[in-house]
């Protein structure tokens, strides 16, 4: 009889692209066969948990424990499929190692869409969304996410805001001390669809910020008296806004 592989942190959950269902048998690509087969050392009939962002998640069982295309089947599904709140994050890029915590410690925070935003004091251009998506991925199977944020390409900031979403809310962190505090705003505001927008080290500049201020749908707020490390600001609005409006609440 097969065992429920475990982690520190519970059991093994891989995410994949196949579809998923009763019976189905889904053959994991190199380096998950690696992780389970060598690092976790899954023998035949041993049981770990699937999703793929449609399907829900599943129990599924090794069928075939090889070092090349481990087979798994499915048995039963354990968790429906759902959506985390409607919640975009739109940064601006931050340093290599910041940019990997900020885009774990997001997943696991619940947000739907990881946005990076080019502004005029955005020193970081070049983003690997490759890698961030690696990131989100393993922060999806170890919070228990039956769902992977989408991660999008960069834009500028003027492309990014000329083709805003008119029902999509944005929460401007606006360290300036202009703005009112987060939590007050928030409680007053409607639910629905919103974007949390941080910016690079040196702040949004003048016009970017008037500019933010000329939407309708924005929302300037301040994350208190301190100044914030961008990756700072964004994860502290990110919980703020889930306690206040998304699934950190009482159903
Ligand atoms: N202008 C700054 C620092 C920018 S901090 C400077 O003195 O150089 C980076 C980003 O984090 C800001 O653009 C803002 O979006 C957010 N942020 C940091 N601290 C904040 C605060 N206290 N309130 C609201 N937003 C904050």
């Amino acid at each position: 009889m097969g065992e429920e592989l475990t982690e520190p942190g519970g059991g093994v959950r891989l995410y994949t692209e196949a579809s998923l269902g009763s019976d189905v048998v889904v053959t994991l690509g190199d380096s998950q066969t690696h992780y389970l087969i060598t690092v976790m050392r899954a023998k035949a009939g041993d049981h770990l948990r699937l999703f793929n962002g449609r399907d829900g998640e599943w129990q599924a069982r090794v069928a075939e424990a090889v070092k090349r295309g481990c087979k798994l089947k499915c048995e039963v599904q354990t968790a429906p499929q759902c959506e985390v709140p409607d919640l975009w994050l739109v940064f601006a890029p931050v340093k290599k190692t910041p940019a990997d915590y900020l885009t774990q410690k997001a997943t696991e925070l619940g947000v739907r869409v990881l946005q990076p935003m080019l502004t005029h004091r955005t020193i970081v251009r070049r983003v690997n969304i490759e890698r961030m998506h690696a990131n989100a991925v393993e922060a999806a199977e170890q919070s228990g996410r039956v769902s992977v944020p989408d991660v999008r390409d960069a834009v500028e900031f003027e492309r990014l805001l000329a083709a805003w979403p008119a029902d999509r809310r944005i929460l401007f962190c606006d360290e300036s001390g202009e703005a009112p505090s987060i939590v007050e705003a928030l409680r007053e505001a409607p639910g629905g669809s919103w974007a949390i927008f941080t910016g690079p080290e040196g702040g949004f500049d003048a016009s970017e910020r008037a500019r933010l201020r000329t939407l309708s749908n924005t929302i300037p707020v301040s994350l208190g008296e301190r100044i914030l490390r961008a990756d700072t600001a964004a994860l502290s609005a990110l919980a703020v806004w889930q306690a206040i409006k998304g699934d950190w609440r009482q159903p």
